[in-house]
């Protein structure tokens, strides 16, 4: 499926090649006369829709919010028109499409049109509605897709192709325009605009259109998150239909798109979430040089043109093909008279962990639309106003400042202009565009080959092969190639052992492998960032990653990886076995283990022992012998030894706590993350929100720890959340609104858990509960009170910190927390936002409690400094100097955890979760007290 084994397409590619030389592009078409024709909407044989362009004009609020190229619409006999499949027009004020539509919308057209419009459906999502990607083309082109693809795949990975037949193919080969639209399910107007692009495509005999017909395959994605985009109409149905033209109260958006996240399905680096993760592989399967993600924001349209902090390791010929593609757009709309249309100036070319980077990471080039809306589908006055609204060089035309009308009609006809401008350039230099992509490929082998680093070497043997696994795996999703060493291997930089993983820079997507293995340089410090400015996976992973210069690497005997890994785990000593000693080595299958066999009293040692010749670091579990649980421990990778009995150590009880994840309604994406990592290491838990801590809630009858992820942006806001409306918006299912009510149910999102939840919360905490505060949300329980001793500050002026990666100090290496990090003294966590804290005895009771239960203990606290700036930006960051990270403060009873940074962050901080895992599993066996050396930390003056 992922189109890997190009080695073996060389015969059948000649006759491809062969096959597709009988399908010549058309002519170019006099692209002078185009634009001209296309106003009139006459071009030779078409027959407009009357009733469209009546709608049209009295749809779009000013006659320059149109243009020429959609300002018509095109009939052709037999085939139906947009309204005739849905029943309104696209952009019709109040209307907003289901997936179940879109789809049907494009195949029926395919029905009607059968050799122009070919639709696949994709993969499933999370709940189980289709995802469909809608190919539309020439007959000749849409008969030879299949050819067309394992072209694009050969041209990919062109190692041993040699230029000459390269040149052939790429003279057979169309490229390849992919289109996505809905990522972000709040942003309405992409998804209808691309069913009547993909509509005009099809039957238009626009001299233009045909020239794209013919010259380029365009694939059309029109919704990429599925449910979310049927979430977010059903919310506008419920409410947003009923916001006002001015004013008035705005009714946001559904609680949940997908199942799990929100906007970071376009930052999900490791592509965790399943559908996104469908979306890679669909892109690795077909490698369209161009993937075109379509969003909804900015004044009025934007398209990314690739500005700084820019990626080095990205080819230097993307960095020109961006503003290339840009430039003409902002030209051709210039021309048509719309204005506000621009580039730069936004998105920088930094984070590889948008989802449409996909393309960039492998070779292609991402393009990007911001295109201005309100949100769902209502005509609404809009101010426009800010620096986007100012004439730059590279925005000749500003949208004017002040009060204009808004429909979603005016955002169709941006997105759609844009886009069909940008289908005509490529239909003008389809070979450049191929080419292009052949050459970046060929630059991507090269690179690896010419310069160092020629590799990485993830040593064997490291503390927990799942790790190094999990790391392989992610490499290879992505479609890098993965070695394992067949015998110990020597470069300059030492001596690997058998069965070590290499990964060597001279293969198409090295270049995506040094970006992601490497530790982020950031290139000036003045430069902010969209998202992300470090992501170095041995940081987050928490594992050697050893850089190689030495050019050796890349003939180093080792054999390519065809499959993921799963390294099977090892139990020793078979015969006498009657306890399992499974290694805590940190592996986060430990707690999918313990899971799995919660039916068993499985133990655990509160230090280091030795049994049967075996060292083993303290909490490491003692399973009562039996195949299954043996059968459980290999299949999950974990080490053990069957000893006859118990060891002479303290021993514990490893009992499961009966767990809630804490969600706050205005803010359930990073929750969402947490959510996704507790399903995938299966572990239980309920979702809670305000509801479940309403008065007299007894939150410690029902559960032994609860789990704040980060979320919203400061203790007040977890408490409180959005202020109520003059009317409540139920989030829950009904027949009219079936995607509503999933994942949590509510008669009001609005309005949150307030004092009387806080009171529940200590409450919980007076009767021995635990409450785990990460990232964000540890400023809850330093703002109410939860955690006395514990002060969360802000960053003061000067500070900011995009993401990086840091150096933490473990203080108190024997605590559980730490069990399975065997001594490390130092942990490089991401920056996660959370507070500055602050941690020493009670203020109040300051003189005379001197070392008391009351006071918290700092278990880690981080660096500082520039020092501790281990990848990416931190400006500022001497305000971080030794300021606490985890801090346990004792609480009534109970304690509370205040993680600063975020251990759960996306599908990607695997070397932080364990903290987490840890303290579920020993969560009733945490010292109390004073920790037996001094802790406290204060920060400097
Ligand atoms: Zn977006």
């Amino acid at each position: 499926m992922r189109g890997l084994s190009h080695g073996k397409l060389g015969l059948p590619l000649f006759v491809a090649v062969v096959l597709l030389a009988g399908s010549a592009a058309a002519p170019s078409a006099d692209q002078s006369q185009r634009a001209r024709s296309a106003a009139r909407g006459a071009a030779e044989g078409a027959q407009n829709d009357a009733d469209f362009a009546a709608f049209v004009k009295q749809a779009t609020t000013k006659p320059e919010f149109l243009s020429p190229l959609v300002d018509h619409l095109p009939r052709r006999a037999g085939v139906p028109t947009p309204k005739e499949i849905l029943g309104y027009h696209i952009g019709t004020e109040k209307k907003l499409t289901y997936t179940t539509d879109q789809f049907r919308f494009f195949r029926t057209l395919e029905k009607a049109l059968p050799g122009r419009i070919k639709t696949f459906t994709v993969a499933r999502t999370e709940e189980g509605r289709d995802i469909v990607v809608a190919f539309i083309s020439s007959e000749a082109n849409i008969k030879s897709l299949e050819v067309n693809r394992l072209n694009m795949q050969r041209l990919a990975d062109p190692r041993g192709l040699p230029e000459a037949e390269a040149q052939k193919i790429i003279a057979a080969t169309k490229p390849h325009y992919h289109i996505t639209a809905g990522l972000h399910s709040g942003e309405t107007n992409p998804p209808e605009s691309v069913m009547e692009l993909g509509y005009r495509l099809a039957v238009s005999e626009e001299p233009y259109i045909r020239q794209i017909r013919d010259n380029v395959i365009v694939s059309i994605t029109p919704s990429t998150d599925v449910d979310g985009r049927d979430r977010y109409v059903d919310w506008y149905y419920a409410y947003k239909i009923n916001e006002a033209y001015e004013g008035g109260e705005n009714y946001g958006g559904p609680p949940y798109w997908g199942k799990y996240v929100f906007h970071d399905n376009n930052r999900d680096i490791n592509y965790g979430v399943d559908s996104l993760r469908a979306h890679l592989e669909w892109y690795l399967n077909w490698v369209p040089p161009i993937w075109h993600d379509v969003h909804e924001a900015q004044t009025l349209l934007y398209t990314f043109s690739g500005q700084p902090p820019q990626n080095a390791n990205l080819d230097p010929m993307l960095y020109t093909e961006l503003p290339f593609f840009a430039t003409y757009e902002v030209n051709r709309m210039t021309n048509y008279g719309m204005p506000g249309v621009w580039h730069f100036g936004f998105v920088d070319m930094w984070s590889p962990g948008y989802l449409g980077f996909s393309a960039a990471n492998h070779n292609g080039m991402l393009r990007m639309y911001e295109v201005f809306n309100q949100g769902g589908a209502n005509t609404k006055k809009a101010r426009l106003q800010g620096s986007q609204t100012t004439r730059q060089w590279y925005r000749p035309n500003p949208a004017p400042a002040g009060e204009v009308d808004w429909s979603i009609r005016n955002s169709i006809n941006y997105a759609q202009t844009g886009l069909l401008t940008a289908l005509e350039l490529t239909s003008k230099f389809p070979s450049m565009v191929v080419e292009n992509f052949y050459k970046k490929s060929a630059n991507g082998v090269a690179a690896g080959l010419n310069k160092p680093p020629h590799g990485f070497v993830i040593p064997a043997g490291q503390r927990d092969q799942t790790q190094m696994d999990r790391v392989v795996n992610l490499l290879r999703r992505q479609g890098i190639e993965v070695h394992r060493a067949s015998g110990s291997l020597t470069v300059k930089e030492g001596t690997f052992a058998a069965g070590s993983y290499v990964v060597k820079l001279n293969q198409p997507y090295g270049r995506l492998a040094k970006t992601l293995l490497e530790k982020q340089t950031y290139p000036d410090p003045q430069l902010n960032t969209y998202d992300d400015s470090a992501w170095t996976m041995p940081l987050a992973n928490n594992i050697e990653v050893k850089t190689i210069e030495d050019k050796a690497i890349l003939d180093a005997a080792a054999t390519l990886l065809t499959s993921d890994v799963t390294t099977m785990g090892a139990v020793s000593g078979l015969a006498q076995g009657t306890f399992l000693a499974v290694r805590h080595n940190g592996s986060l299958n430990l707690i999918t283990l313990r899971y799995r066999l919660k039916d068993l009293a499985v133990k655990s040692a509160k230090a280091a022992f030795k049994a049967a010749d075996a060292e083993f670091p303290a909490g490491s579990f003692l399973v009562p012998f039996s195949d299954r649980a043996r059968k459980e421990i290999e299949s999950l990778g974990l080490v053990a030894t069957a000893i006859p009995e118990m060891p002479e150590v303290e021993i514990v009880d490893v009992d499961l706590p009966r767990v809630a994840m804490y969600t706050t309604w205005a803010n359930t994406e990073k929750v969402g993350w947490v959510r996704l990592a507790f399903d995938r290491f299966e572990i239980p838990f309920d979702l809670i929100h305000k509801d479940h801590v309403q008065a007299g809630a007894n939150l410690r009858a029902k559960y032994d720890v609860i789990v704040v992820p980060h979320q919203t942006q400061n203790g007040k806001s977890v408490v409180f959340e959005q202020p109520k409306l003059s009317r409540p918006l139920p989030y829950k299912k009904s027949d009219e609104f079936k995607s509503l009510g999933m994942y949590a149910e509510t008669d009001d999102v609005r309005g949150g858990m307030g004092l009387e939840g806080v009171t529940e919360f200590q409450k919980f905490l007076d009767a021995g509960g635990l409450v785990m505060t990460f990232g964000v949300s540890s400023y809850f329980p330093a703002e109410f009170g939860l955690a006395r001793g514990v002060d969360a500050q802000r960053p003061a002026a000067g500070w900011y910190a995009p993401g990086p990666y840091v150096q933490s100090e473990i203080l108190q290496p024997a605590h559980p927390v730490f069990y399975g990090y065997l001594g490390q003294k130092t942990l490089a966590v991401r920056w996660a936002d959370g507070p500055l804290l602050q941690a020493g005895p009670p203020a109040e009771f300051a003189g005379f409690m001197g070392s008391t239960p009351e006071r918290p203990q700092v278990l880690a606290r981080y660096q500082g400094g520039e020092a501790g700036v281990l990848s990416g930006l931190m400006r500022g960051a001497d305000q971080l100097r030794n300021r606490p990270m985890i801090v346990d403060a004792p609480s009534g009873k109970g304690r509370v955890l205040l993680f600063a940074n975020n251990p759960i962050y996306r599908w990607q901080t695997f070397g932080e979760h364990a903290l987490v895992f840890n303290t579920l599993l020993f969560w009733n066996d945490l010292p109390t007290g004073p920790a037996a050396q001094p802790t406290t930390t204060a920060p400097p003056q």
